[in-house]
């Protein structure tokens, strides 16, 4: 067992930690109180090679290893939950669901000019009456010669107005509940396709989240993504990507509190010494401060499944479940150190706060993960080998 970084990792955590630090950090709190996504971020990001930064050479990615991932996304979420929720969608859901199930046409087409971030990504999966329960869609895809007719909304999609290709699942069958799901690639251009974003978020004021329209919508067949029917599995293998980039992002958000909160231990003085001497205040610091240790090894022991071709739903579900909820506690007890300062925009804690939340509820909710683990403690849930599974790394040429 080897718990140090490799070089080339600790060089991407230096250079996304400068990133952040130079070109996030002095703008964020503005972005957040106007509601702005600044686009640039991804440019940015795709020029450094991050937008896919564990998808292959070949196709125009980093090459790098999956845990490279949850390093950028634990430093992107230091600056701001809505740069690495961006980064989760576009490589964690998008992307990496192409490299897993995608055939050779749809990799060239869509997953290359992805990974070397021409192109954008975003994944439809939830609708105004399907969320947890995804088998509950309501939007139908209906073949007509060689193309899908797609009808229906998708909601709370990230990155809904920003995105060059959306995964869509849409029902083949709708008489049908899981069985019945299939996956499609659909294009912005696509008429039919029109997008809205949602106001009055309380956190991720800084991404774009909104509602995805489709109206007739006709999807060459080529672009369904697996057999029909098999929407529902990859839908799920997409989310065991998406939860592992979720849980390291809150790894960072917590180190964010902890960071802010020991500045200002040593900044703010009770009863005539600094607040981190009061034990009660320590208490949360060293909360925090195993909780980010306990939450990177989770990550990493999921990220490090993934490198060996193995399935990791249940450990990925357990880290982004228990980092998720400490990213949540981190926040709550940076604002609680900061006191009434905590309560407003002059430190970043509020922001912090505001933002834990979603990812207590997207990418399977609190209550999802926590009965996803007791069946499998309780032996209810196991999990097979797949039809394709996430090339291992080192990827071959
Ligand atoms: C900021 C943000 C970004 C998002 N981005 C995307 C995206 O890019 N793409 C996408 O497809 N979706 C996205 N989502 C949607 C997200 O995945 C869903 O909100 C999530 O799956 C929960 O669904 P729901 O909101 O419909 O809640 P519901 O499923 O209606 O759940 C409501 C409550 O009931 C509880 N509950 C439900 N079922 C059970 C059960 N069986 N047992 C116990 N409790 C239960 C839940 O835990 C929750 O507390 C995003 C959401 C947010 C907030």
């Amino acid at each position: 067992m080897n718990f140090a970084l490799s070089e080339e990792q600790e060089a991407v955590r230096k250079l996304v930690r400068a990133f952040v630090d130079r070109e996030i950090n002095p703008y964020i709190q503005e972005w957040d109180a106007n509601g702005y996504f600044e686009p640039n971020i991804l440019k940015r990001l795709a020029e450094l090679q991050l937008m896919g930064v564990c998808v292959p050479e070949k196709y125009g990615g980093a090459g790098m290893d999956y845990n490279t991932l949850a390093i950028v996304c634990e430093e992107l979420e230091r600056g701001d939950t809505a740069f690495r929720t961006a980064v989760s969608v576009h490589t964690g859901l998008n992307s990496m669901t192409l490299l897993q199930w995608g055939n050779e046409f749809q990799k060239e087409k869509y997953l290359t000019p992805q990974a070397r971030g021409q192109k954008i990504g975003a994944f439809g999966l939830t609708e105004p009456n399907a969320g947890s329960d995804v088998a509950a869609m309501v939007t139908t895809a209906r073949k007509d010669g060689d193309h899908y007719i797609l009808n229906g909304q998708k909601t709370w999609i990230s990155l809904c107005d920003l995105a060059d290709h959306f995964l869509i699942f849409a029902k083949t069958d709708p008489d049908k509940r899981h069985a019945g799901i299939s996956c499609f690639i659909v294009e912005r251009t696509f008429p039919g396709v029109s997008t809205r974003a949602i106001k009055g978020k309380l956190g991720i004021r800084a991404g774009n989240t909104g509602e995805v329209f489709l109206e007739d919508v006709h999807v060459p067949a080529e672009n369904r993504l697996g057999e029909e029917g098999e929407g529902f599995k990859i839908a799920m293998s997409a989310l065991d990507n998406g939860r592992f980039t979720v849980a390291a992002g809150a790894c960072g958000l917590i180190n964010a509190c902890l960071e802010a909160s020991v500045k200002y231990c040593h900044e703010r003085k009770t009863f005539g010494k600094e607040i981190g001497r009061h034990q009660l205040v320590q208490q949360m610091i060293a909360k925090m401060a195993v909780n980010l240790d306990i939450s990177r090894l989770l990550v990493f022991r999921s990220g490090w499944l993934k490198n060996q071709g193995k399935r990791n739903t249940r450990e990925t579900s357990m880290a982004k479940w228990f980092a998720c909820d400490a990213a949540f506690d981190a926040a709550n007890d940076a604002v609680q150190i900061h006191g009434a300062y905590g309560y407003s925009n002059e430190y970043p804690v509020e922001r912090y706060l505001r933002n834990s939340k979603a990812p207590v509820i997207y990418e399977g909710t609190r209550e999802i993960h926590t009965i996803m683990q007791g069946e499998y403690a309780l032996g209810y849930r196991t999990d097979k080998k797949l039809n394709k599974m996430l090339p291992s790394w080192p990827f071959e040429d």
